[in-house]
């Protein structure tokens, strides 16, 4: 196991699917805590009201906590409401509690509604003493105004597809509404990573849809697959990432091996005039 060589700049990935238990928080938590463990420097952005990804991270998510909402509402820096995950030193959390919930209408009358978790995280990582080389935002299962900050603020989407019937159903749904970001809020985003989850290796149908995504998306499919497995769901009850909670378990390995390709693959080139998205 060669160390993951360490961006140069911070990688904001957005995780982002609009289908709800696919593998989001999941992916998140665990690439997250893989990548800290090869010696970077990571942050997770809880943006889902429901806060599984606080509560994987072992970080208290109580509602009169400070949080994503009060950072969206700007009433406190991304700063004031990092925590310090119990998985690892390296992995930081920005909770999200219940109060987020309201926050899809509460940003409509705000100024630079879409603009304000970006604006929130510039400014955070500009004025850290500790460089950061990856940002995950973890996202609800809806395309509204909180995964459009997610998209506005980041500059790669990682999408998790679960192995199962309708995989790619809603998938176009969702590249559409990547590409009117890329036309009028953000330019610079790019899907970057497809991860397949959920992989039963008995089942044929796991193998098609694999094979499916492969040839629509030759190029952002990782070749790591999560493979489905008890360790990786028993984890988060524990408050704890699959890594913490069993380290050489087959879930651990694999998320792993996603988070050194992510690593290696690097950042995607944001030339915005070839603007392909696959
Ligand atoms: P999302 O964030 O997209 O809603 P989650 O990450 O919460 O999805 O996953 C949905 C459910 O599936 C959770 O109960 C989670 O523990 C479980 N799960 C996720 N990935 C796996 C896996 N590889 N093997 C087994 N269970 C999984
Ligand atoms: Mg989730």
């Amino acid at each position: 196991n060669t160390p993951s060589p360490l961006p140069e700049e911070t990688r904001i990935i957005t995780v982002s699917n609009q289908k709800g238990g696919v593998g989001k928080t999941t992916t998140t938590v665990n690439l997250a805590s893989a990548l800290a463990r090869r010696g970077a420097n990571v942050l997770v952005i809880d943006l889902d009201p429901q806060g599984n990804a606080s509560t994987a991270l072992g970080v208290p998510h109580r509602p009169e906590i400070t949080s994503v909402y009060e950072v969206l509402l700007g009433d406190a820096s991304v700063e004031e409401a990092i925590q310090v995950s119990s998985d690892h030193e390296n992995l930081m959390c920005v909770p999200s509690t219940i109060n987020l919930a309201g926050a899809e209408i509460e940003l409509v009358s705000l100024v630079a509604r879409e603009q304000r978790l970006r604006t929130a995280l510039d400014a955070f990582l500009k004025n850290s003493d500790r460089p950061y080389h990856y940002v995950f935002i973890d996202c609800p299962p809806s395309l509204g105004l909180l995964t459009v900050n997610a998209f506005v603020a980041g500059g790669e989407v990682l999408i998790p597809i679960q192995c199962e019937y309708y995989a790619l159903e809603g998938l176009s749904q969702l590249l559409g509404n990547i590409q009117l970001i890329q036309k009028h809020l953000n330019p610079g985003l790019r899907v970057s990573t497809i991860l397949l989850t959920m992989y039963d290796a008995r089942t044929n149908l796991a193998q098609e849809v694999a094979n499916e995504v492969r040839q629509h998306f030759p190029a952002e499919v990782l070749d790591a697959v999560i493979p489905r497995s008890v360790r990786i769901s028993e984890a988060p009850s524990y408050g704890q990432t699959v890594h913490e909670y069993d380290s050489s378990s087959i879930g651990a390995l694999a998320y792993l091996e996603a988070a050194a390709e992510v690593a290696e693959r690097g950042a995607p080139t944001t030339n915005t005039d070839e603007g392909d998205q696959g």
